[in-house]
């Protein structure tokens, strides 16, 4: 089962990829995840990728492209794979359609999680991120037990590109490049639309029987 996440950012595609994972056996290609880890690691691409992040706006196609294939070339994703991240825009989504017909593969799912850009905004800057685990918090609607800390004894922090003005950003760049992709995958009719607005435990229903019709429809 090969899966697509589209949403805005805050749309709750982290949540879903995790569950997804537990319960199919999927493996999660987080583009903004890879980008975050090569940059922990100081390397060129994670600092190049920096400058991008920082403002909300997209690393170039070229960069991000190249990791994803040689990502998807991995033994691990021949079972089947959750997009995160990417495509991003059209240009992208035509580099996956030829990566993935290279390798004779082929998308069985787009699932698009719906949200209210302002609900995005309050769920963005409030968000807190465990540095050891990358589980999700958040200030008001899902605190931690202990302030500051993970479940897991993680240090939770708050990302740099979640603060207020680079969120309204990286909401336009969604509604400006990743939004058109709805049009661009509705026609192969395996676009679905989620109403990500509800608690994770709601979507995540949805999300599963979304994937469990899809399967069936792979299988007959
Ligand atoms: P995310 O964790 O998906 O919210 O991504 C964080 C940031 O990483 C984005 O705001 C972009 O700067 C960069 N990024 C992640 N995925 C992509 C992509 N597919 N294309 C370009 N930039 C990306």
């Amino acid at each position: 089962m090969n899966v697509v996440l589209l949403g805005p950012p805050g749309a709750g595609k982290g949540t879903q990829a995790e569950r997804l994972i537990e319960k199919y056996g999927l493996v999660q290609v987080a583009t903004g995840d890879m980008f975050r880890a090569a940059l922990s690691q100081r390397t060129p691409m994670g600092l190049e990728a920096k400058k991008y992040m920082d403002s909300g706006s997209l690393v170039p196609d070229e960069v991000v492209e190249g990791l994803v294939e040689e990502r998807l070339a991995g033994d691990d994703v021949a079972g089947g794979f959750i997009l995160d991240g990417f495509p991003r825009n059209a240009h992208q989504a035509e580099a996956l359609d030829r990566i993935l017909s290279e390798s004779g593969r082929a998308l069985d799912l787009v699932l698009n999680i719906v949200v209210d850009p302002e609900v995005l905004v309050k769920r963005l800057t409030g968000r807190r991120v465990c540095r050891d685990c990358g589980g999700n918090y958040h200030m008001v609607f899902g605190p931690p037990e202990v302030e500051g800390q993970c479940s897991c004894g993680g240090e939770l922090y708050q990302r740099d590109d979640d603060n207020e003005e680079t969120v309204r950003n990286r909401l336009e760049v969604y509604r400006d490049q990743t939004q058109p992709l709805i049009d661009f995958y509705r026609p192969s009719g395996k676009l679905v639309d989620i109403d990500g607005s509800r608690s994770p435990d709601e979507v995540f229903a949805d999300v599963a029987s979304a994937v469990d019709r899809a399967g069936s429809a792979g299988v007959a």
